[in-house]
């Protein structure tokens, strides 16, 4: 392979190639949207929402605008002091830390371990008696240890939310991401597992008294039955439209998950031999890796992904500079050694199900020249 002469392009994600392979049933929902000009909290929304609930495992499921929203409104209902403070891991996406700041509670930074999920061992460290909750992030399909996060909060009497974001279909022990906290967060971004066409997001929780609030708050507070206003809310329903979509992927979903392991499988069998690389391949039993996301470590950081894509593979580095260290958000660096590491060294490879067998060979062939294989 020679300097700078990409002779393919493999891009991270496609959603117009993955729109042609569901095309009939995505129009047929998109007519019958059209046709019946069901446009806000109709039946589609219903319908998704009981079939995302029986998915995850939880009695209900309240659709929202995008993954901030869901996660914004799970803390609001839980904190009930400015001075709440909630446990967050320091390398996650920044909406799981201003979730927590717009709810209206203090974040608290936790350091994670090298699969990229909170360490738990440093959770007890960093409880105080303000302590009140844990968001729990599962990044990548990867699940965040549920079992001792919960021991944990039941010890100190916190609530648990899960930033399951990245993580629809993954589960410990069978039991899904989602359905083990108060309350379990979704994004249905078009890059996730399960995208719309739009922003989108949803909550799950078997909570009713929860579900109920979430449902009002969603729409500027009111009960649409009775007319009345139970507080100050505000507009971020999930789009009727989005929901027939989803609806239609979701149907999909386990069949792109085992597409989504072997071609996890074919990386891990092409890579595993490089020393500098560390695959995101972890053997905790029960644990089950979903792959929303193929996030290795490369020791070369920067100049691993810099020759991918001057190669042609579109990668991301999620996230190079910790969101902690953007002085907008006002956080303290209390010093966070592992999403240091992580941050510099931090790869993801294309890892969705429209790929073909010779775009991943193409990656492969890519990432083992660069190592001079
Ligand atoms: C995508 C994502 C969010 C936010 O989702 P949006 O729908 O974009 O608001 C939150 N947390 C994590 C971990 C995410 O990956």
């Amino acid at each position: 392979m020679t300097e700078k002469t990409a002779t393919q392009k493999v891009k991270f994600v496609s959603p117009a190639k993955l729109y042609q392979t569901i095309k009939t049933e995505i129009d047929a929902a998109y007519f019958d949207v059209m046709n019946k000009g069901a446009l806000i909290n109709q039946q589609h929304l219903r319908d998704f929402e009981a079939n995302l609930a029986k998915f995850v495992g939880t009695k209900y499921a309240v659709g929202v605008n995008s993954g901030y929203d869901a996660l914004m409104l799970s803390v609001k209902y839980k904190i009930k002091s400015p001075d709440d403070e909630v446990i967050v891991p320091a390398h996650t996406f920044v909406a799981s830390c201003s979730a927590i700041v717009n709810g209206g509670g203090k974040p608290v930074l936790v350091d994670v371990t090298k699969d990229f999920n909170i360490d738990c061992d440093k959770i007890e460290a960093a409880i105080t008696p303000k302590t009140r909750g844990i968001m729990a992030v599962h990044l990548s399909g990867w699940m965040a240890d549920m079992p001792r996060i919960l021991e944990i909060a039941k010890k100190h009497n916190l609530w648990v939310i899960e930033d399951a974001c990245q993580s629809l279909g993954s589960s410990i022990n069978g039991k899904g991401a989602g359905s083990w906290g108060f309350s379990g967060c979704w994004s249905f971004y078009p890059f996730k597992i399960l995208g719309g066409y739009g922003d989108g997001g949803g909550i799950t929780t078997d909570d009713a008294e929860f579900a109920a609030w979430a449902r009002r708050l969603r729409y500027n507070g009111e009960d649409r039955d009775t007319g009345e206003y139970h507080a100050h809310g505000m507009t971020c329903l999930l789009d009727n439209m989005q929901a027939a979509f989803l609806d239609v992927k979701l149907r999909h979903l386990p069949a792109w998950i085992v597409r989504r392991k072997k071609i996890a499988a074919r990386y891990k069998e092409a890579l595993g031999d490089l020393p500098n690389l560390t695959l995101p391949h972890y053997a905790t039993p029960g644990f089950d890796h979903i792959y929303q996301n193929y996030t290795l470590l490369a020791k070369e950081g920067d100049k691993f992904s810099n020759w991918m894509k001057e190669h042609g593979v579109e990668v991301l580095t999620q996230f190079r500079k910790p969101y902690y260290k953007h002085a907008g958000l006002g956080l303290k660096d209390t010093g966070f050694p592992v999403t240091e590491t992580i941050s510099r060294e931090v790869c993801s490879l294309p890892m969705c199900v429209e790929i073909a067998d010779e775009e991943v060979e193409y990656v492969i062939q890519t990432v083992r020249a660069f190592y001079g294989k």
